[in-house]
């Protein structure tokens, strides 16, 4: 039974608006409608902010407590609906039912992980130098928030975006990605059921560059968090630091993963299966690159080769399928184009490859014997691709990993504990992981990276995010 396409709207000021004309085709036939949304402008933008700018104060004067109680309903929500929210999400993304699963639940730990967050928040109170007084620092939200978020994770990257900049006593207008509407439009209805108050979490969907542009060039807008390309990250970067305002980016990665000679080879290659083609490759933490001593390769390359001619891509509703569809195919395109760059570059496709059989499934794909400078080993690919790259010792093998624009992750298997601690502190990269495959993260430790992964300035998630949302004031209490 072909089921009607789902609805998403704008959710402006407490109110749902707009004409849902823009179709999104499911990512796994290309054809059938799975949800239509509107085409956002500058106007529409205009009256979120101005809704959430008009909001803004009733809010903040709210204790922390209450307004982490609000978060802490639609959480309820999105938990009391998390089948049908996950099955939306399939549709529009391609990822898996059981990924999609996982993106909720994280959702909700997200949020419920700054509602908690209301109870605990505190300022400072240091001594002072001169007598009879008494220094306080507290912390204020710095007003309207614009978040502008990616298709990948299109529900748990607007929540841990929105939830600690609400918790602050901020509210939000999201741009989140055209392809996945509805998963945002499902937060968006969670803060409604929760009864934040009209203009407190807004919504604009939208394609394209403009109505982005215009949420990070509004002077009202004094924090704006993107996700996204580094391409697009940069422009905001300008935009915003241009006005003087705050910004915080989260863009592409290209991380490595290391194997060195103690490394458990069959552990390390799940690893990198598991991080390389979990989600269709198409999470910013992926694996995209293995650096290993040449001795070692024949090995890992069997084991790697075994995994990936495991996964049968399909439908993410099938259950029999074990990797979705790339999102668009447009984005196939770009993954096989890659791939085919990578021939002529002179690497070998081991196994997968850049078949064109006219549908968004990309086979896992192993590229061996890749040029350190070629673009397979340079430029982010977001599709289910590794590329491996020969490094007998530490030094070469650090070298290499760093020798990228990027600096978001990078992983190490071994055995020893002071490559290990080597690896550590010398990787430029904001997360580094021993033993452990380079993509699943905790939500109460700060997540980032460095170079171009980031802008150097404030970490999303963990219990530091809200710092990007407040500024301090020091206040001198003598007598
Ligand atoms: P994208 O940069 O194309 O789009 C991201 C968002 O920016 C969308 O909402 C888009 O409409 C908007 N946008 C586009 N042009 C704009 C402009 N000029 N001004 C303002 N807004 C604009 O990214 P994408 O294709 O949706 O997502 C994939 C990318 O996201 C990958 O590069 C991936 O690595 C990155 N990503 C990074 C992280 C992280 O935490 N570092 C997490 C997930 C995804």
């Amino acid at each position: 039974m072909t089921s009607l396409p789902k609805q998403a709207l704008h959710y402006i000021g407490g109110e749902w608006s707009g004409d849902p004309s823009v179709p999104r085709h499911d990512p796994a036939n290309g054809t059938t409608v799975v949800a239509v949304s509107p085409a956002g402008d500058e106007a529409d933008i205009d009256s979120a902010i101005a809704a959430a700018e008009a909001a803004q104060g009733e809010w903040a004067a709210l204790p922390a407590p209450t307004r982490g109680e609000v978060i802490q309903l639609a959480a309820d929500h999105i938990a009391a609906d998390r089948d049908s929210i996950a099955e939306d999400m399939t549709r529009e993304e391609g990822k898996l039912l059981t990924e999609a699963l996982g993106e909720v639940q994280r959702t909700i730990d997200v949020l419920r992980f700054f509602a908690g967050e209301g109870q605990r928040s505190r300022g400072d109170l240091l001594a002072s130098s001169s007598p009879d007084t008494e220094l306080r620092v507290t912390r204020h939200p710095v007003g309207v928030a614009g978040l502008i978020t990616p298709w990948n994770f299109p529900m748990a990257i607007p929540a841990w975006k929105a939830a600690p900049a609400l918790v602050a006593g901020n509210t939000v207008v999201l741009k989140p990605a055209a392809l996945t509407p509805m998963s945002a439009n499902h937060l968006a209805r969670a803060f409604a059921a929760a009864g934040a108050a009209p203009g407190v979490f807004n919504v604009v969907h939208g394609d394209g560059p403009s109505p982005g542009h215009a949420l990070a060039t509004d002077a009202r807008v004094g924090a704006v968090s993107f996700t996204g390309s580094t391409e697009v990250g940069w422009k905001i970067h300008e935009n915003v630091s241009g006005r003087r305002g705050r910004v915080q980016l989260e863009m592409g990665g290209k991380n490595a993963t290391v194997i060195r000679p103690t490394a458990d080879l069959n552990y390390a290659a799940q690893a990198i299966a598991q991080s390389s083609f979990g989600l269709t490759g198409q999470a910013c933490t992926a694996t995209s690159r293995v650096i290993c001593p040449a001795d070692m390769m024949d090995d890992l390359l069997d084991l790697l080769v075994g995994h990936a001619r495991a996964i049968s891509p399909g439908s993410g509703l099938d259950p029999s399928s074990s990797m979705g569809p790339v999102v668009s195919a447009t984005q196939a395109q770009k993954v096989r184009g890659a791939i085919d760059a990578a021939v002529a570059d002179g690497a070998e496709v081991v196994c997968g490859g850049s078949t064109d059989d006219g549908t968004t499934f990309v086979s896992p794909t192993v590229l061996n014997g890749v040029n350190a400078s070629s673009a397979a080993a340079q430029k982010e690919i977001f599709g289910p691709v590794v590329a491996l790259l020969r490094a007998d010792g530490l030094d070469e093998a650090i070298d290499l990993a760093d020798n990228v624009r990027y600096g978001l992750v990078a992983s190490i298997f071994t055995k020893r504990i002071d490559e290990a601690m080597e690896f550590s502190h010398r990787v430029q990269t904001g997360v580094v992981k021993v033993n452990r495959p380079t993509t699943g993260l905790d939500l109460n430790v700060p997540f980032g990276g460095v170079k171009d992964s980031s802008s150097a300035t404030f970490r999303e998630q963990g219990t530091t995010a809200t710092d990007f949302y407040t500024w301090t004031k020091t206040t001198y209490l003598g007598w």
